[in-house]
């Protein structure tokens, strides 16, 4: 039994072209919620595939995002950019 690696560290193939392979890199992500904030968050750590650009993020740093869109349509933000600050 090998001992598993994280997906973050990993290079696969892009599962959605099935031609590119993901590397680490940053990204910019929309996040909207339905009836609630759009907030565009620069700078995200992701695994962004070297053929058609999908960016994938862990779930992790999926999790923070959809936290703070929630944050956001709580405090009334219809849309906001700003920077994503690893937590
Ligand atoms: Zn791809």
């Amino acid at each position: 039994m090998e001992a598993r690696i994280p997906q973050t560290k990993m290079i696969v193939t892009c599962p959605i072209c099935h031609n590119g392979q993901t590397h680490p890199g940053h990204s910019t992500i929309t996040v909207s919620k339905p009836g609630g904030a759009t907030i565009v968050f620069k700078d995200v750590p992701a695994d962004i595939c070297d053929n058609c650009n999908e960016p994938y993020v862990s779930e992790e740093v999926s999790a923070c995002l959809l936290e703070q869109a929630r944050a956001a349509t709580k405090a009334g933000v219809e849309v906001d950019v700003r920077s994503f600050a690893a937590a």
